[in-house]
């Protein structure tokens, strides 16, 4: 039996089809055939349903194991954030933003930057254009494998809930292929499960306005509520937000 080389650990040994996006973030945005439709920044045309998934033969046992705990937590903390589970979270608001505590911020950060890491390792065409410097891939691996939590810093993550139709979660996926620039700051972006991610990979942050915002090792976030359309970053998707096939699957007016 061949062996291959896990892509976190190096440990040869026999690999699992890992998922580059757990399927768990799709929840609530599948079509009655059990399709997606991830937009991005690309042209309308080369959109494609996605039915499977995205896998691919990347990670051994424990690594699979691992990263596919920290989605569940992710998952826990997203539902959560989203208001559908009062238990859990700290949630006061201030000023039309949640002000969060008691995150699980190890396991929420990890996971994050573990969805980017595959993003940009893995091999499916799909994602050909979310490639990362090696250097970037390298320090991502390094905080995913460290068993201490990654500096609030490095990697500083903004979270941003995204409403359709008033106050429900938007049911759109997109990735965002090409780095926003945030004053110095360079943020590679994605949504899922209806939260914008920002992640910071230009260096750490230490602007003081923006520090207010991102994820904090203690637990707490600042989460900001907009509505798709009010996002500046939506711009990116106009090619694909300005077509049929997406609004019709989408549910946008
Ligand atoms: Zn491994």
């Amino acid at each position: 039996m061949n062996n291959e080389k896990c892509a976190l650990c190096d440990q040869e040994g026999l690999l699992r089809n890992s998922h580059i996006i757990s399927d768990t973030l799709f929840d609530g945005t599948y079509d009655q055939l059990h399709r997606i439709m991830p937009i991005h920044e690309g042209e309308e045309t080369q959109l494609r349903f996605q039915q499977q998934g995205f896998r691919e033969k990347l990670l051994c046992d424990k690594c699979e194991q691992k990263l596919s705990r920290w989605e569940n937590i992710l998952k826990k903390e997203l539902i959560a954030l989203d208001g559908a589970d009062t238990n859990r979270l700290e949630i006061i608001r201030e000023n039309g933003k949640k002000k969060v505590t008691k995150i699980a911020y190890d396991e929420f950060k990890k996971a994050i930057l573990s969805i980017l890491w595959r993003m940009s390792i893995c091999k499916d065409p799909f994602f050909t254009d979310y490639k990362l410097s090696k250097e970037i891939n390298d320090s991502l691996k390094k905080a995913i494998l460290d068993e201490s939590k990654v500096p609030e810093q490095t990697f500083a993550l903004i979270v941003t809930r995204i409403k359709q139709d008033d106050e429900e979660r938007s049911k759109i996926i997109a990735l965002f292929n090409k780095p926003t620039q945030l004053k110095e700051y360079k943020f590679i972006s994605f949504i899922l499960y209806g939260f914008l991610f920002d992640v910071c990979v230009s260096c750490e942050i230490f602007d003081e306005k923006l520090h207010e915002i991102i994820l904090k090792e203690d637990g707490s976030l600042t989460l900001n509520e907009k509505n798709l359309l009010e996002l500046e970053i939506t711009a990116k998707l106009d090619s694909n937000l300005n077509s049929e096939r997406v609004r019709k699957f989408h549910n946008l007016e």
